[in-house]
């Protein structure tokens, strides 16, 4: 059976086993002592502690594979010019398809009122925390001490360090020369760390997935359904019509190939909730079996990982539609200009890690004059729909890099349409990957 099955499976089932304790915990028939067990033995003990540390991995090889894949990409890349159109090509397409998202949102919010008719109760229990002024934001970006970047694991410091570095290599002739065929050499053991892992996969995402629905009450789903509904769809409908069209329209390739290629990442993300940790398939994914040339996806993957939340802006834009009918604020065409705006930056500024689109949430509420409280209203839900926007996020960043690096000519063809690319030569002996 191929690893996508197995991970696809271990998904579904992690879902049923976690649904399955979860009723029997509620349930009044079972015997106390039945319920600490499961408890001790197996949802805070086994699930806990597997996917603990399948999260751990995962998050271990984010710095150094960056770090090494930006490296090579940028040395390989300095010497020809296209550094600067390619930053500003993804930079923009990130925008963009973040400023889709969340109008979109915003359109599907209004037409659907998924607030109307909902009572505030419970919604002053939530403490907004104060958002860093936009100047130390940017300058934070510039690393001060690499090392202590790579510490802290801030990325966008990570980036700029890396790719400060990579253009040095490819204009420092010989010594240059050497060192970017080390590097070179590095990043092939650390994207061999990474197809490791993969084979645990299936093992973690079950751990996760099983934990995390023992203890979600799915309930909460029905008090908010029609909110739940209107983020799920717009999800779904960017991810599945506004990418598509996109990459069939801007790279000429085929939508049905990436979805495909994109359902093993899907289920890091949405049992990871976290695009950070699911980084490293990610950009294995991207560059092996999508044919994406390193050169580019050493760039765009971490950039988008990063800053591309397109997901997280769709909930931002449902939520504050929903919160504004929740309390009766009528939102001006001016409010849902400043929500597109602030939210883009609010997606921009939202770490890569489970649920921190909900407190970046609080800055778009601010700008829109909405209390920040109502985030309170919407907390039961957020952790499903943050599996589902976070494969969201990731899908963006695929489907950009796809688009850049066919512009640019970085991109392989034949690794695309593969559809055995990069499969584990134990699974398909004889298939060996290039790009
Ligand atoms: N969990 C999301 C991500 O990592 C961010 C968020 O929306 O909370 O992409």
């Amino acid at each position: 059976m191929s690893l996508t099955n197995r991970i696809l499976i271990a998904m579904v089932a992690g879902i049923a086993v976690g649904s399955i304790i979860n009723l029997l915990v509620h349930s009044t028939g079972v015997s106390e002592g039945l319920k600490s067990l499961v408890d001790v033995y197996f949802v805070n003990g086994l699930f806990d502690v597997v996917g603990r540390i399948f999260v751990a991995s995962l998050k271990l090889l984010v710095v150094p594979l960056v770090m090494v894949s930006l490296i090579c990409g940028a040395s390989s890349l300095g010497d020809s010019a296209r550094m600067g159109p390619i930053a500003v090509k993804t930079l923009g397409f990130y925008m963009a398809t973040t400023a889709i998202a969340i109008s979109l949102a915003l359109f599907f919010a209004v037409l659907i009122s998924p607030g109307a008719g909902v009572a505030i109760e419970g919604a002053a229990d939530f403490q907004a925390k104060a958002a860093p002024p936009l100047t130390d934001v940017l300058v934070d970006i510039f690393p001060s001490n690499p090392i202590k970047a790579m510490a802290d694991g801030k990325m966008l410091q990570i980036i700029v360090f890396a790719l400060l570095f990579g253009y040095a290599i490819s204009h420092a002739g010989e010594p240059g020369r050497r060192l970017a065929s080390f590097f070179r050499d590095v990043d092939s053991v650390i994207m061999k760390m990474v197809e490791v892992l993969m084979k645990l996969a299936p093992y973690g995402v079950f751990a996760l997935l099983s934990k995390l629905f023992s203890s979600m009450g799915i309930g909460a789903i029905f008090d908010l359904a029609a909110y739940f509904f209107t983020v799920l769809g717009v999800l779904l409908l960017h991810a599945l019509g506004v990418y598509s069209f996109m990459l069939r329209t801007l790279a000429g390739l085929s939508p049905a190939i990436l979805l495909k290629k994109m359902r093993p990442i899907w289920a890091f993300a949405f049992s990871t909730a976290s695009s950070g940790a699911t980084l490293p398939i990610t950009l294995r994914t991207v560059e092996k079996r999508m044919g994406v040339h390193n050169s580019v996806a050493g760039f765009t993957v971490p950039l988008g990982a990063t800053i591309n939340m397109d997901g997280t802006a769709i909930m931002q834009g449902v939520a504050t539609v929903f919160i504004a009918q929740v309390y009766g604020v009528d939102l001006s065409t001016g409010d849902f200009l400043t929500v597109i705006l602030t939210a883009t930056l609010a997606s921009i500024g939202t770490a890569a890690v489970p649920g921190v689109g909900l407190i970046t949430l609080a800055l778009v509420l601010e700008q829109a004059g909405l209390p920040v409280e109502g985030i309170a209203l919407i907390i039961g839900v957020d952790r499903l729909l943050d599996m589902v926007r976070t494969a969201v996020n990731v899908t963006g960043d695929a489907t950009v890099s796809l688009i850049v690096a066919k512009s640019e000519k970085q991109f392989d063809q034949y690794v695309f349409d593969d559809p055995k690319a990069d499969q584990h030569s134990d699974e398909n002996p004889g298939v060996v990957p290039s790009i």
